[in-house]
Formats: structure tokens, sequence, C-alpha cells
């Protein structure tokens, strides 16, 4: 066995544990990192950055936002359901907090809009390679040299197992190396930053009811398994509802061509299996709120259905929305992409001659789908008297071939479970404290109620960058009180 001593030991080198390594290291503790990965950076490699409220570049880009403006919204989206002083405490100290990754060398692009009706708080980090995916990598990078250059030992290929308790507090963290051998670490607090449990199958399906990879389809990067809620709740920290953070995924997202991704998440007309529309699809663009109308749906699908006509208006014009994430807008070669991608073995894509096929080929009932489509076509020509859809986004669908594709919820992964106060000291059942116990990140994020607030682009890991320096903060101050 090989042991070690400090003061703090963070589990787990995501956004949330590298913060919390960082934080607790410039308040002057002695920190050790143990991570699972063979790097650090957790989901956040895959995202583009955190969200931040009254920042300098919100009042250069004229963004009218603010802490109490953003905090009423949150508030009213959850019905105060969630704790208030820790979004207050998270959405007061986030603008200080980009200036405080500026200040170990991240630069941002400016703050952003995920889709029109969200705000302009995700702050997107700056690369050598323009704005698109894994853009946050970059962060990443810049907190794990600082914290190497603060003295922290990150321990790589180590996952953690066992919190140490003794007289009712932590006393260590048992953990293996990557050639199985036990590794102990003796401290008097641990932070626990494991990412939540967004591979986990069983632990999915017990706590949400998804069937993982069968009604429900996350991007979760491997060896996010629940670890740290269940070390944390054995530790004696109580155990609230895990959510999925939800986002609709388009079947076989991951292998699309970005011009078949980009006009099929398009405001398009949406149906499920009885061939009725289920939303105002423009509102689609919010994926939570998709994924939430989706999960609602038989056997948890809908379908985005367009016309060759709607396809050449978006070929000429452009989408109506377009996304940063796929910021490509050129989809000239969609005719062509969604064949290919068929080809490719994606089958919740469909092309046919008439409704009544793409019925049959799809399952919708044809009755229903004919009669939606006629009556859609109708409103095309007046108002949208179903839903109230914008007009600008009412297009009739009259030409061959006609494309569908199937959506389906998704997620980023789950989110809460370990009850955590504004300081992020992890509580029990009496939301008294359990001495030398915090969370921070996915693993304690107990505040979006039951959907993912995306009108707050950037807010999981700005929760996660926020809540790892709180608790990084909180766990150097109470080693410091121990001493
Ligand atoms: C594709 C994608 C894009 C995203 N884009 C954005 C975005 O732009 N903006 C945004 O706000 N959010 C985004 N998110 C969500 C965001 O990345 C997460 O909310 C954030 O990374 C959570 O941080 P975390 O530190 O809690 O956990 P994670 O980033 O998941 O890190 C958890 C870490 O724990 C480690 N670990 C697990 N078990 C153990 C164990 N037993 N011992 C030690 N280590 C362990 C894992 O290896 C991992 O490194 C995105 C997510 C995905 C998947």
């Amino acid at each position: 066995m090989t042991e070690y001593t400090t003061q703090i030991a963070v589990i787990a080198g995501g956004p949330s544990g590298l913060s919390a390594a960082v934080q607790a290291a410039e308040d002057g503790a002695e920190v050790i990192v143990l991570e699972k990965a063979a790097t650090v950076g957790g989901a956040a490699n895959m995202g583009m950055g955190p969200l931040g409220i009254g920042t300098k570049y919100q009042r250069q880009q004229m963004v009218d936002i603010t802490v109490e403006k953003a905090f009423k919204m949150f508030m009213e989206y959850t019905h105060y359901n969630v704790d208030a002083r820790l979004v207050k405490r998270y959405f007061e100290q986030s603008a200080e907090t980009i200036e405080w990754l500026e200040d170990m060398g991240v630069e941002f692009e400016g703050a952003f809009r995920y889709f029109p009706k969200s705000e302009a708080t995700w702050h997107i980090v700056k690369t050598d390679q323009g704005i698109g995916p894994r853009a946050a990598s970059f962060m990443n990078k810049a907190l794990y040299a600082r914290a190497q250059e603060l003295g922290v030992q990150v321990l790589l290929e180590t996952p953690a197992k066992k919190i140490i308790m003794e007289d009712g507090k932590v006393a260590g963290v048992l953990a293996t190396d990557k050639d199985g051998n036990e590794v102990k670490v003796n401290c008097k607090a641990a932070i626990i930053c494991t990412g939540g449990a967004g591979c986990n199958k069983d632990f999915i399906k017990k706590e949400t009811g998804y069937d993982h990879g069968v009604d429900m389809f996350n991007f979760a990067i491997p060896g996010i398994m629940g670890d740290g809620l269940r070390m944390a709740w054995e530790a004696g920290a109580d155990h609230l509802p895990v959510r999925i953070e939800q986002a609709a995924v388009i079947e076989g997202i991951d292998d699309l061509p970005g011009s078949v991704a980009n006009i099929m998440g398009q405001p398009n007309l949406l149906v499920n299996y009885d061939g009725k529309r289920i939303m105002n699809e423009e509102e689609m663009q919010n994926t939570t709120f998709l994924s939430n109308v989706a999960s609602h749906q038989k056997k948890r699908t809908c379908f985005s259905i367009v016309d060759s006509s709607i396809v050449r208006y978006y070929v000429k014009n452009g989408v109506d929305n377009v996304c940063l994430v796929r910021p490509d807008p050129d989809v000239s070669d969609f005719p062509e992409a969604v064949k290919m991608a068929k080809e490719n073995g994606n089958e919740g894509l469909f092309i046919a001659d008439t409704i009544e096929e793409l019925a049959e080929m799809t399952g919708i009932n044809e009755e229903n789908l004919v009669d939606t489509v006629d009556e859609y076509n109708d409103y095309c020509d007046s108002v949208d008297e179903e839903f109230f859809k914008d007009r600008r986004y009412m297009r009739p669908l009259i030409k061959a071939p006609y494309y569908a594709a199937r959506i389906r919820p998704g997620g980023y992964g789950t989110v809460g479970g370990i009850r955590i106060n504004e300081n992020c000291e992890a509580c029990d059942k009496d939301f008294e404290p359990v001495p030398g116990l915090y969370a921070a990140g996915a693993d304690a994020c107990n505040i979006y109620d039951d959907s993912y607030m995306f009108l707050l682009p950037g807010n999981s890991m700005g929760f996660a960058v926020n809540t790892g320096r709180i608790a990084g903060m909180s766990a150097a101050e109470y080693v410091e009180d121990e001493d």
C-alpha cells in the first residue's frame, strides 16, 4: 500500500475538482488530487465554457444581465424548489471566477447565447482553432498548470473508493493505483467532485427511471459511474434526487454530418408516433425543453420533419438558428449527407416520396400524420392556431422527398445527489455538515430541480468551477481550524 498524508484530498480532477484544488492551495492548504482517468479535465474537455454573470465581456457587449436578473429568472424557473443561498453565492462569484481563470492564462472569446431566447452568459474559451467543441479543454489545461505551480500533487489513474471516517470526521481516502495496489491518503478534509453517474446504466435506471441507451442517450464521458455519490452517502451525506441533465438528441448525433444535425434540429414540424404535434417548435432550440417533451411521448420519441422545399430554403438562406456547437453554416450537402448517414447505419433517419410512405417507414400513425401536415400547411398561410409558432418558422411541407429524424431524450449525464449547503459542505439528513466532507460540480448540482436551466448557458460548467472554488475555500478554512 502506498500512503500519503496531506490536508485536503480532492476526489477527481474535472473542472470542479481542479478548481477546488487550486483554490484550496491558493488559500494555503496542502492538497492531493486523486483522478480516475489518465488525464484531467473530465467532461469539460468536451465543452466550450462556463457561465459568468456581470462580467466585463457582457459590459463590453452591452449585454443586460445582472446577478439580480439572473437570480430572479433562475428561482422562478425552478419554482423556488432549490437552495437560493447557493444559487446566489454561485452567481455572485461567477464574474470574479472568469477573472480568476484569466489570471491563470485562460482567454475568452466573449459572452454568448446558446439560442436566441437564452441570455449571453456562456463564456466560451478562446483556442488556437476558433470557436468550437472542446474549447474548455484549454481552461482545464490552465487549471492543471496552476495546480502544479501551487504544489498540488495530482495522482492520475488513481480512482478513489472510500472515505475513511474516524470519530464522525473525515480522516482519509482509500483509492487504488493503476496496477490495482491500494493507496491511502490521510487527510482532514475530502472534496468529492466525480461528475455524477452518467455512464452507469443500473444507477440511472434506479435513480431516474430512464434506460440509458434505450430510451435516453447521454453524452457522458467514460468512467463517470457515481463513485462520489456512493462514497458521500456511505460517509453520511444525505441522498437527494439524482436527475438527468436533459438535452434532446437526434439519433446517432455523434456520427451525423453537420448539415443533417443542423437542418433536423431547426424549428421544423415535430410530431409523435400518433402523428400529432407536441410543442411550439420554435422552443426546440432549448434542448432541455425538447428532451422533456420527448420524454412525455410514446416510446419517448418524436420526429422532426422537413420536405425538399424547406431544405432548399435552408440551403439558400441559411438555417434559422445557428448553433455554436456545430457552427458549420453550410448545409448544401444535406440530401447526400442524409443518404450517406443512412448507408452508414443510422436507423433514425427516413427519406420518403410521400407523407404516407414516411408514416409507414417511421411507424407514425398515417391518417393523423396526413391530417397534421394538411392542417400545418394551412396554418402556414394564416396563423398557427395549435401552438402559436412564430410565422417566420412556418413553412409548408409540399414537395418530395420528405425527410424525418427521430429525436430522443438525452443529456450531459446526471446532476445532483449529494446535499450541500452554500459553503459546499456535504450535509446529512438533519442538514448538519459532515465534518471535513465537501462536494462540488455535478455530484452536488441540485440546483436545477427537474430541468437544466439552458436559458443561462454555461450553467453546469459554471456551477462546477464556482462550487469547486467554494468547496476549496471552505475546506481550506476547516483544515486550518483543525490544525
Ligand atoms: C459534450 C459535452 C459538452 C458540454 N459543454 C458544456 C459547456 O459548454 N458549458 C457547460 O456549462 N457545461 C458543458 N457540459 C457539462 C460540463 O462539462 C459538466 O457539467 C462539467 O464537466 C461537470 O464538472 P465536474 O467536475 O462535476 O465533473 P466532470 O467534468 O464529469 O469530471 C469528473 C471527473 O471525475 C473523475 N472520476 C470519476 N470517478 C472517480 C473516482 N472514483 N476517483 C477519482 N476520479 C473519479 C472522472 O474521471 C472525471 O475526470 C458539457 C458536457 C458534455 C458531455
